[in-house]
């Protein structure tokens, strides 16, 4: 039997945030009422000339130095010629010839191990608008409606070589792509909400061929999970395609995450096709060396390094590194919380524990801050003082999370103390010794753990404002007295 490979390449394009459309001084804000962002250039009527935005040839430039590309001193764009509804000239700005990037690479850590997936280039592009089927899909759709809001709001079309090897790589690859874009800050970075959309060039092969298969392109991914499940179930039709006796087309196929299927939209067109040509309104873009690295200046520390400092310099696990510098705010969080004299491992927990929770749960974006790393070194100081213990840090995290107020006034407004005062627990202490004749004969019998219950149990009393550490103290020595 054959054993087969699958090969993939991805096409990522990336929204960037800029205020301003690519061409025009439209808002790149397609939220409004539909057709209320537009003007006579994104709309390409007759006689309308296109400006370069420079915020996004910089914030294009940004990402290519964070992806280790290199910017190219002379770019152009080109015209790329095909009717849609969505595309108000028949035309789309992109460019073809001349991209802004080439080369680059992006390293990825699967179960596998790590590999370098290689870029192939970086270009510069305007979006289309987009299309509303009344009444949902666009089969039974009673009309179809075109709202050009997003219409020639800028992009970044990133395409990696086809080396990645398994729909695992797949994810990993779009996963590390949205962090480093995340820490360039030249986009929102969200598949769901297709300001990062991944299209997956899919083929296979008999291992060890060197001749590429005939491949599919997979649209319409819209999460990262989507996308490996996308590329395994292309993979596998493809394989019991030519398994059958049959041959893979060329062409696009829409991934429909529900059903958990791809279907066939369209034979694939090729670049031919298109006509392209130079754009003739517009003039070539001309970067000089010191300009490019300006804008490599502003790049903040990347992924990588911050991971390899904090392993090599604060002695942090390898897998916390791995996860807090996931993404660029939980980074910015740990760092921001160290310098102000937190202890790194506690301050890892935190952010890997409560924190992340509580972003999951509520939904809130990271990027908003909603916690300030002044109140979570704050409230590690009041925990690691014995001011409070760590179930109530817990509680004060989540209302810190909630309202942004300091762990200080929350403590205070909630009347928490942590009962550390011998005498005042030794009273509960007692009772709880009394009250629990079994455990006591248990422990003396030499079931020492039935000591865990009673810490318990004074917690409970204390209505969890004990310091869990003393009351193991005066227990066992009460305890032992008792011997
Ligand atoms: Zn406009």
């Amino acid at each position: 039997m054959t054993t087969y490979e699958i090969v993939v390449g991805i096409e990522c394009h990336v929204e960037l945030k800029t205020k301003t459309k690519l061409f025009c001084g439209c808002a790149a804000e397609f939220s409004d009422d539909p057709n209320r962002r537009v003007c006579p250039v994104c709309l390409a009527l007759p006689g309308a000339l296109p400006v370069v935005n420079r915020q996004a040839i910089e914030y294009a430039v940004k990402a290519a130095l964070a992806l280790h590309c290199e910017v190219q001193p002379f770019s152009r764009f080109d015209r790329k010629n095909y009717y849609y509804p969505d595309l108000p000239g028949a035309y789309q700005i992109t460019q073809m010839f001349h991209p802004i990037a080439k080369g680059g690479y992006v390293d990825i850590e699967t179960t596998k191990g790590s590999r370098r997936i290689r870029l192939n280039r970086i270009h510069v592009e305007a979006d289309a608008g987009k299309l509303l089927h009344a009444s949902g899909g666009i089969g039974g759709a009673g009309g179809t409606l075109a709202d050009d809001n997003r219409a020639s709001t800028p992009l970044i079309e990133i395409v990696s070589e086809p080396d990645l090897r398994s729909a695992e790589e797949a994810r990993v690859y779009g996963e590390k792509l949205r962090t480093i874009l995340e820490y360039a800050g030249v986009s929102d970075v969200k598949m769901e909400q297709g300001s990062m959309r991944c299209d997956a060039n899919v083929s296979v092969r008999p291992k060890g061929d060197p001749v590429l298969g005939t491949r599919a392109e997979i649209k319409n991914v819209n999460s990262f999970k989507a996308l490996e499940r996308a590329v395994n179930y292309e993979a596998d039709r493809q394989i019991d395609l030519i398994e059958d006796g049959g041959s893979v087309v060329q062409e696009t196929r829409g991934w429909d995450d529900e059903k958990g299927v791809s279907i066939s939209m369209r034979l694939k067109e090729n670049a031919h096709d298109y006509r392209y040509f130079p754009e003739p309104d517009l003039p070539p873009i001309l970067l000089d060396p010191e300009r490019i690295k300006g804008i490599g200046l502003t790049l903040p520390e990347m992924p990588e390094d911050r991971k390899s400092r904090w392993i090599k310099e604060l002695n942090l696990p390898a897998c916390d590194s791995e996860q807090i510098a996931s993404s660029r705010f939980s980074a910015e969080l740990f760092d921001r919380t160290v310098a102000l004299g937190a202890d790194p491992k506690t301050a890892a927990n935190w952010i890997m524990g409560e924190w992340t929770r509580c972003v999951r749960v509520k939904g809130i974006g990271m990027e908003t801050e909603p916690v300030k790393a002044e109140h979570l070194a704050a409230l590690l100081g009041q925990v690691s003082a014995g001011k409070i213990n760590n179930k109530q840090a817990k509680e004060v995290f989540e209302e810190m999370f909630d309202t942004g107020e300091a762990p200080e006034q929350i403590i205070q407004r909630k009347g928490m103390v942590q009962v550390s005062d011998t005498g005042a627990l030794d009273a509960i202490v007692q009772q709880v010794l009394a009250d629990h004749p079994k455990s006591v004969e248990d422990y003396r019998n030499g079931r020492t753990q039935a000591i865990g219950f009673l810490v318990g149990q004074v917690m409970k009393a204390s209505k969890g404002q004990a310091n869990p550490g003393l009351a193991n103290q005066l227990l066992a020595a009460a305890l032992e007295a008792m011997k």
